[in-house]
């Protein structure tokens, strides 16, 4: 199996493994006061302050989670008492429908639109600006995409038309390959980074305003409860450093992954949604014009090869996803695919995805035109 889809689950890496296999060996709940209860404290602070180190924040900023979505939904939730929910038209559904809830409960929310480059349009931001906003939340970059939104400019903006708003952002598939201005809350996920599935954590000053979603013990700042997972803490912790220690040259080789994929598509028409805009070394995404999804997803998976497709599979209708929608991107019959690469993705990977994406296409054109 040629696996190209790092961006919906990333393989256990030996690093994690390494850290999370010695992290277990480690007895006791953290929250128990005997020998044991306090051995395991201190790996899990450990790992807590590894985490601000590596992020530039106190440790007391760092929340344990179970993943992202968990992570979104506390950054939305408290905020959401206080103010508006603003968020970019592009979320994932962690956050859209995390703001969705806090609508039904009676706080409003608005979706900021984004240009057809697939950044969040700051005209339109600025507008819907003012004093009631309680949050802001943009993710730093787009998991289908792979497009990197202006954080910067983003907090400027806000920060002069809204003083009363809290900024968030979901950096789930962003975080090891871009450097988050300070000033947000920050959602990640172990096993985007190759930690195992089931740890994250959000990353929120000491004054950013949470509400707890489930009751129970309060183990983490009084607003996570349950039994803190202590070996996925160590290993999310040691697969963010790897990540830091080797971004620049994972980049290095992932662009270069990237290039050959696009230019591979480009040869059979594909092209590249969005912009000239920044985007994640590890992600590619591509239209295919004229094809018909599941048989352009039969086809590289009869070649051996995973990846991810955007499109929403609905009642056995493919629809354009809404990210894609989201950005005005029209087209009658497309596959959109996302291939995405990490840290033990080969040059012969990249090969195999090559040699077999002519056959896919032309079969996936013809299912299309039948
Ligand atoms: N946010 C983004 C941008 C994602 O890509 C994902 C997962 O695909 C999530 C949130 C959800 O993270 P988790 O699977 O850790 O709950």
């Amino acid at each position: 199996m040629i696996y190209l889809d790092y961006a919906a689950t990333a393989p256990l890496s030996d690093v994690a493994r390494t850290a999370w296999l010695e992290a277990t060996q480690v007895r006791g709940n953290a929250s128990a006061i005997h020998s044991a209860g306090r051995a395991s404290r201190s790996i899990l602070e450990d790992a807590r302050e590894k985490i601000a180190g590596l992020l530039g924040v106190d440790s007391a900023e760092v929340i344990f989670t179970s993943g992202g979505t968990e992570a979104d939904n506390l950054a939305i939730a408290g905020p959401a008492t206080k103010g508006r929910v603003l968020y970019s038209a592009i979320e994932h559904p962690a956050v859209r429908e995390a703001a969705e809830i806090a609508a039904k409960a009676g706080s409003r929310a608005g979706a900021i639109p984004v240009t057809p480059d697939g950044v969040v349009d700051l005209g339109a931001l600025r507008e819907m600006l003012d004093e009631s906003v309680g949050v802001v939340s943009v993710m730093a970059a787009n998991n289908e995409t792979g497009i990197i939104q202006s954080l910067e400019e983003i907090k400027e903006v806000v920060t002069e038309r809204a003083p009363n708003a809290r900024l968030h952002t979901d950096a789930v598939q962003a975080i090891g390959s871009v450097t988050i201005p300070g000033g947000f809350a920050i959602s990640i996920s172990g096993h985007k980074l190759g930690a195992p599935v089931g740890i994250g954590a959000l990353i929120a000053s000491r004054d950013y305003p949470l509400v707890p979603l489930e009751g129970g013990g309060g183990q983490e700042r009084k607003v996570r409860s349950g039994t803190i997972n202590v070996a996925g803490a160590v290993a999310l912790a040691a697969a963010l450093e790897d990540a830091s220690e080797h971004r620049a040259e994972r980049a290095e080789f992932q662009t270069s992954f990237s290039n050959q994929i696009v230019e591979a598509s480009g040869a059979l028409d594909g092209y590249v949604s969005g912009g000239d805009v920044p985007r994640l070394p590890h992600m590619t995404h591509v239209i295919f014009p004229g094809t018909d999804p599941e048989a352009l997803l039969l086809g590289l998976d009869m070649a051996g090869i995973a990846c991810s497709t955007g499109s929403a599979c609905s009642a056995g209708v493919y629809r354009p996803s809404a990210v894609l929608e989201a950005m005005g991107v029209e087209e009658d019959t497309y596959t959109a695919l996302r291939f995405s690469t990490g840290e033990y993705t080969t040059q012969s990977d990249i090969d195999a995805l090559v040699a077999a994406l002519p056959g896919a296409v032309s079969m996936a054109r013809k299912a299309a035109r039948a």
